[in-house]
């Protein structure tokens, strides 16, 4: 049986001299995991903005002023495309996110449709629709969703500052009803709502301590967006952030961490640390909802820079396309490099 956790263990690593946390990290990393293989994805907004919740990070919130035009569903076919765009550029796994309270019964035969579109590429699918009814998940399950993402967000004390249109509990339900359709699950949180590191560690605790924890974890940065109610956050400082990183990686040796929202704002030194802490997944692409990435070709430069490669899946074993595809961008990336740096 998985190892329970205490939070005053957890609050125990956080509390570790940074390079002694990073040393077990990096050890716990390599036992269950190659150190050079990073697990790449893309998110696709289907649906944006006009949210009824009102997660006060969020720009896609409709109770929030920030500029952002809301969308409608996008058809399957543009969703299809995009996702063949993605696998293109060597993404081995695309996400696709509708700004919902819950899906609709209505939109479900189009999502059915997506998930199995996106399959048939031979690309892991993901999604993240809000929360989801018994039927709903079976439905996506049965459609054949890899994963669906529904993040705790942060600690269940602190979680009541930030959304209050759903509940803990309904998101740990969600999470239940995804596991039971046979989905894997991507759950993680944020740094930088204001939250103490008591917090993140419990929001660790709750993630570790799930009957399996989830495969996926992303940590995210805070994006502050003008507009929202946590746009004049204090900044967090880079290695509270790794830390948080390699604290997840200890408590959840053989789930995938995700590096995700606000990398955007992190130097290349920061993103380094955190795939030397155990960060092994991130995404890639221009858009990452609605928050912008970094450019293509700069993910592209940091991993040639740091000798990392594009993890494969199950579903492009035997076939090295997409390796390939991105192994032949990051050399033009960095002849690009070279060829701008010659006198
Ligand atoms: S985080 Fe998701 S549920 Fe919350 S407001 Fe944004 S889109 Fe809606």
């Amino acid at each position: 049986m998985a190892m329970r956790w205490t939070l005053a263990q957890a609050q125990a690593l956080f509390d570790k001299p940074f390079l002694e946390l990073m040393f077990e990290a990096q050890q716990v990393h390599r036992q269950h995991f190659d150190p050079r293989q990073v697990q790449v994805s893309t998110l696709l907004s289907i649906k944006t903005g006009a949210c009824p919740e009102d997660c006060k990070y969020c720009p896609q919130s409709a109770r929030y002023k920030t500029g952002l035009e809301a969308e409608r569903l996008m058809e399957v076919e543009e969703v299809l495309a995009s996702a063949r765009k993605a696998k293109a550029a060597g993404s081995s796994r695309f996400c696709m996110g509708a700004a919902w309270k819950n899906p609709s019964d209505r939109d479900m035969p189009y999502l059915e449709k997506m998930v199995q579109g996106v399959k048939a590429l031979g690309m892991e699918t993901c999604m993240t629709l809000g929360t989801l009814s018994d039927a709903q998940a079976q439905r996506l399950g049965e459609a054949g969703l890899d994963f669906y993402n529904h993040n705790l967000d942060t600690s269940p004390e602190f979680y009541g500052n930030i959304i209050t249109t759903r509940t803990y509990q309904e998101r740990l339900d969600t999470l239940e009803k995804v596991r039971e359709a046979g989905i894997k699950v991507c759950s993680g949180g944020i740094v930088g709502l204001g939250e103490e590191v008591r917090d993140r560690a419990a929001l660790l605790v709750q993630l570790a301590n799930l009957p399996v924890a989830p495969e996926s974890v992303p940590i995210n940065m805070l994006v502050k967006v003008k507009g929202t109610p946590l746009a004049e956050n204090d900044d967090v400082d880079p290695f509270d952030f790794i830390r948080t990183i390699a604290v997840a990686r200890i408590m959840m040796p053989t789930s995938h961490v995700r590096l995700s929202a606000g990398r955007e704002q992190m130097s290349e030194q920061t993103q380094a640390m955190c795939f030397m802490a155990g960060a092994n997944s991130i995404f890639y692409g221009c858009k990452l909802l609605t928050t912008p990435n970094p450019e293509e070709d700069k993910d592209l430069l940091l991993f040639r820079k740091l000798g990392l490669n594009p993890e494969h899946t199950h579903t492009d074993a035997g076939d090295n396309a997409q390796q390939q595809a991105l192994t032949r961008q990051l050399v033009n990336a960095d002849s690009a490099r070279y060829y701008n740096a010659a006198p």
